[in-house]
């Protein structure tokens, strides 16, 4: 079957040109205005919009809607309400209101708030986001919206990330009206998340209970062949994942998601999906749809999509790679350097900029990608390490070395001096730029690679540091040069300061190597190995006083994000070590007993069939297992006590903590003996596929 593609690109949104068609040219405008400068809509508009988009989904074939949000657990919200409203004559008609459109009230007490709720005012509000577009999923209209406390607190994952735009679009003017930008310039940024992701077969997915109910596996044996031979990446696709990366495409398509690049990954069954970028909030959303269709499509053809960021112990985990940069609304690459002197300072201005920011606020980088899934990644050298720092390319840390030093960059042409604003910077060749696959902030020629996020999570934290943190960094600058009497010398100045006291974060070596562990601490990087060790850090006073500053995060919000991200650290951790107790009991223990029993059966018999023939093997085999049996059983008991040792810690940090070096570590204990006894029961005795099952049967 084939589809054409322009004609089914965003069917089901929408978008510019389905408003434009359907909506009064006042209206129209009045909407591209909110979208463009967040100016309020008033209830008549949103009414025609309202109508307009319900006429619209209903030619579609909706009968429903819904507000559409990311509530704290990380994944997408939906309540469903159907259009239809009572004509008064025992029929209906399909209705829909500006005030339903733009607000809603979803009995929404279960979310995670950290506190921010009391259960007696348990009520969350919905709002449109009228910035990114409305579009259609199984025959409903989704409206894509925040969510609120009844206080006006933040209860997702949105609303941080709108106003940390916000906050970098006030800055980012700034600096661009000093090098005379004009009025009504506005700057975004944008992002493009590669999506990394496991494919399995579904009927082995659902044997297994660890990856049921936790999404990696919590046993299993390591198969004769890995990703040994790196023959998986970029390797052939096969037919069965080529379908269903062809049906994600089209689904994606429909839905305006600009998925574009599809490739098999490092690890067998692993594969990875890159759109093209778009502006955060937008990228956001989109990366959230693209997992949820990930699954559903996979689901279609007979198999699973696992997101956890480490499904499978030995093999490469996955991330999603966040590439950012910002963006005129003429849209112009800030992260672009020029080809005039002047484009070049301000060029290196936002690159300074980053360079800063990624320096004083490395915790706040980490903590944005902090969850249980990621622990395991980060720093298991296939993921960057969980020290933050920042990849330039020798080109453009000669160029910066040279800027600090005063000396010309190249060394051939001593007038190619490289005082900013005054002489031309040698313009680099991208490819140059974006040869190491190590580092976790990586400069790749016009953007940033942010690489430390885990698949699973959303990309809306990670933006709304990033975003604020640069932010703030801006604003210091503005502040320092719109007083200046002499423009090119106070940047000048700046810029060589900026470099001389943030070098630090500049790593363009291999950040996988023990010798940067080392290298690192020697220059006072941070290493905040667990995400335990990383979430305090929301409260730090400097980043308390930074989101306040930008109007990113109230003080209540950061301490609910805090606890939230705590408890559920504990939580996650604590459903594992159940699984792991379950399946030791029902499944391995199970299999032990069976495949001993069948050893011992076969000795009794050798012997009664023939008295003199050895039962070495079996007898030798039995005692091998029978001893780590035991041991298997110790280590069980082990985890119960731990878990059991959970019930007298009550703070959230303390518990987390308990969970991480207690809890985890028996765990990993109890593996090791478990995956020991794998290796050596027959096959056919354990319940659930091994992990080549798993790698290599689709
Ligand atoms: P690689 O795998 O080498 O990192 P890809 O081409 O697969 O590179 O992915 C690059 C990603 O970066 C794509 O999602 C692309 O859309 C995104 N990207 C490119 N330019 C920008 C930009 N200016 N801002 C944000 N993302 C960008
Ligand atoms: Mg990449």
């Amino acid at each position: 079957m084939s589809i054409h593609v322009p004609e089914t690109f965003g069917t089901l949104v929408f978008g510019d040109k389905v408003m434009r068609e359907r909506l009064p040219k006042d209206t129209y405008k009045a909407v591209k205005r909110t979208m463009e400068n967040g100016k309020k809509l008033d209830s008549s508009v949103a009414n025609i919009v309202a109508n307009a988009m319900k006429d619209w989904a209903v030619e579609k074939g909706a009968t429903h809607y819904t507000h559409w949000f990311q509530p704290m657990t990380g994944i997408t919200a939906e309540k469903h309400d159907s259009f239809i409203s009572p004509t008064g004559d025992g029929g209906v008609i399909m209705e829909f209101s500006g005030k339903e459109l733009v607000r809603g009230e979803p009995d929404a007490s279960s979310f995670p708030s950290g506190g921010l709720r009391a259960t007696f005012e348990a009520r969350g509000y919905t709002a449109w986001d009228p910035t990114s577009y409305a579009f259609i999923k199984d025959n409903t209209l989704c409206i894509p919206t925040v969510f609120y406390s009844y206080g006006g607190q933040a209860l997702d994952k949105k609303t941080p990330l709108l106003r940390s735009m916000e906050a970098i679009n006030r800055q980012a003017i700034r600096i661009l009206r000093l090098f005379g930008a004009d009025e009504g310039v506005r700057v975004g940024t944008t992002a493009g998340p590669e999506q990394e992701y496991f494919l399995v077969d579904k009927e082995m997915f659902k044997k297994r209970k660890d990856l049921v109910f936790c999404g990696r596996t919590l046993f299993g044996a390591k198969p004769p062949k890995g990703q040994d031979l790196d023959d998986h990446y970029f390797g052939a696709i096969k037919p069965r994942v080529a379908a269903f990366m062809r049906d994600l495409d089209e689904e994606l398509w429909k839905l305006g998601v600009l998925a574009k690049t599809e490739h098999n990954e490092v690890a067998p069954a692993q594969h990875e999906l890159a759109p093209i970028f778009t502006t955060t909030n937008l990228a956001t959303d989109q990366n959230q749809l693209t997992m949820e269709m990930m699954r559903k499509v996979a689901d279609r053809h007979g198999l699973t999509c696992l997101l956890h960021e480490k499904p499978f112990a030995g093999v490469n985990g996955s991330g999603k790679h966040n590439n950012w940069s910002l963006a005129t609304s003429t849209g112009v690459n800030l992260l672009e350097p020029g080809d005039s002197p002047s484009e070049n300072a301000q060029f290196l201005l936002f690159l300074a900029a980053v360079i800063k920011a990624v320096d004083e606020y490395q915790d706040l980088l980490r903590v944005s990608v902090a969850h249980p899934g990621n622990d395991h990644r980060l720093g298991a050298s296939e993921a960057p390490p969980a020290i933050i720092s920042m990849f330039l390319g020798d080109e453009l840390t000669g160029i910066l070395e040279s800027i600090e030093n005063d000396t010309s960059y190249d060394k051939k042409d001593t007038s190619a001096e490289l005082k900013i604003g005054v002489h031309v910077i040698p313009r680099f060749p991208k490819d140059t730029t974006d040869r190491n696959r190590t580092s976790p902030f990586a400069f790749t020629g016009n953007k940033f690679e942010f690489r430390s996020l885990g698949s699973s999570a959303s990309a809306a934290t990670p933006n709304t540091m990033l975003n604020t943190m640069v932010a703030e960094e801006l604003c210091q600058f503005a502040d320092e040069l719109e007083q200046a009497k002499d423009f090119t010398a106070a940047l000048n100045t700046l810029v060589k300061r900026v470099i001389r006291e943030h070098k630090r974060i500049i790593f363009n070596g291999n950040n996988y190597a023990d010798e940067w562990v080392e290298e690192a601490r020697r220059r006072g990087l941070l290493n905040l190995k667990t995400s335990v060790d990383a979430i305090p850090s929301l409260l730090a006073e400097k980043n308390v006083a930074l989101f306040r500053k930008h109007k990113v995060y109230t003080e209540t919000e950061l301490h609910s994000r805090y606890e939230i991200m705590l408890e559920s650290y504990s939580k996650t951790i604590h459903i594992e070590a159940l699984t792991m107790l379950e399946m030791a009991k029902k499944d391995v223990i199970p299999a032990i007993t069976s495949y001993s029993k069948a050893l011992a059966d076969t000795a009794v018999s050798k012997k009664a069939a023939c008295g003199g023939v050895s039962c070495e093997l079996e007898c030798r085999l039995l005692q091998k297992i029978s001893g780590l049996s035991a041991c298997f059983y110790d280590k069980l008991e082990a985890l119960e006590k731990a878990v059991l040792g959970c019930k007298s810690r009550t703070e959230n940090l303390e518990l987390a903590l308990y969970y991480k070096d207690t809890v985890l570590a028996a765990m990993q204990e109890l593996r090791a003996v478990g995956d020991e006894i794998e290796a050596l029961i027959g096959e056919g005795y354990l319940p659930y596929p091994t992990y080549g099952q798993l790698l290599f049967g689709v």
